[in-house]
């Protein structure tokens, strides 16, 4: 749409955008029907919607949970910091619109490594004034670079416990040795008495519509590597689950309005949990 930065506009923002490939951001986006998306991200997310139509409501049964996460976390736990990694192009409501209802002293740090998430992080800005928030670009596959930067940018304080989230992104680290590396090495720099929230896609129920999906996302530049139950079980290592463990994202804590009765564990395709670090 006419509003987004083109490329045309000569920038360094605009070249940083890269037109010419579908990125997960903007894919997501279109997905969640947003506007914030160029035609390669259309036409790619429309190749995944022909191989898995219900696409559309895994990215909404995933929204639903990165707000049911955050607001549990902070109503029940006393989660007052959050540090969100992969945080996406803003959507309403944002994370700490959510977490901010529930305390409005809450300080939230939003983290991406995609330009655009800059271009729209106003709206990721506008804290309540009680609380704080902060915008860091970072990429999460070097963790300890990733925390020296939110620790500069100084909006939450690592000394203390943090909710880190890091909702549909692993899928996209795709070699094992590393993911599983990342998860520890940014939980072992948190003080204990932190959460780890994880979503993550899984080809567990359709397996076929998903070997397609990864060959659009693979083929387009963004190499996509879903998980089993077990694979994803595994970013929880030495961590304190809560109930009830790792669970298709529906079927957790489930909402009268998107629970179990009205989605099908295929049309989820998503594993989720959330975790204490003891
Ligand atoms: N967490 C949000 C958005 C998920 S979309 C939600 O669950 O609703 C995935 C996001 O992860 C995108 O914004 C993408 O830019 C970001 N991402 C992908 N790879 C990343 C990386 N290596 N480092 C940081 N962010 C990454």
């Amino acid at each position: 749409s006419e509003e987004l930065p083109q490329a045309s506009a000569g920038g360094e923002v605009e070249d940083r955008l890269r037109q010419d490939l579908p990125h997960s951001a903007r894919m997501y986006d279109y997905f969640l029907g947003g506007n914030t998306n160029y035609e390669v991200d259309r036409s790619a997310a429309e190749k995944v919607i022909r191989s898995f139509p219900a696409i559309r409501t895994v990215a909404r049964v995933n929204r639903a949970f990165v707000h049911r996460s955050a607001r549990l976390l902070a109503r029940d736990h006393g989660v007052r910091q959050f540090l969100d990694i992969g945080t996406g192009i803003p959507t309403t409501p944002n994370l700490h619109e959510v977490v901010q209802g529930e305390a409005p002293e809450a300080r939230i740090t939003y983290v991406d490594n995609d330009p655009i998430v800059l271009v729209y992080a106003d709206s990721l800005l506008r804290s309540s004034p009680e609380g704080a928030t902060g915008y860091v670009e970072a990429d999460v596959r070097d963790p300890a670079h990733l925390l020296d930067v939110v620790r500069r940018d100084g909006c939450v304080d690592l000394a203390r416990p943090v909710g880190l989230s890091l909702n549909a992104v692993l899928h996209f680290v795709p070699d094992d040795a590393d993911a599983y590396r990342i998860v520890r090495e940014l939980v072992e720099r948190l003080a204990p008495g932190s959460y780890l929230t994880i979503s993550h896609c899984t080809p567990d129920f359709d397996p076929d519509a998903w070997a397609a999906i990864v060959d659009v996302y693979t083929k387009g530049g963004t190499p996509l590597r879903v998980r089993s139950r077990a694979e994803v079980l595994e970013f929880f290592g030495g961590l304190e689950l809560t109930e009830p463990g790792v669970q298709v994202a529906h079927r957790w804590h489930p909402e009268a309005a998107s629970g179990p009765s009205l989605i099908s564990d295929a049309e989820a395709s998503l594993y989720v949990g959330v975790a204490r670090k003891p």
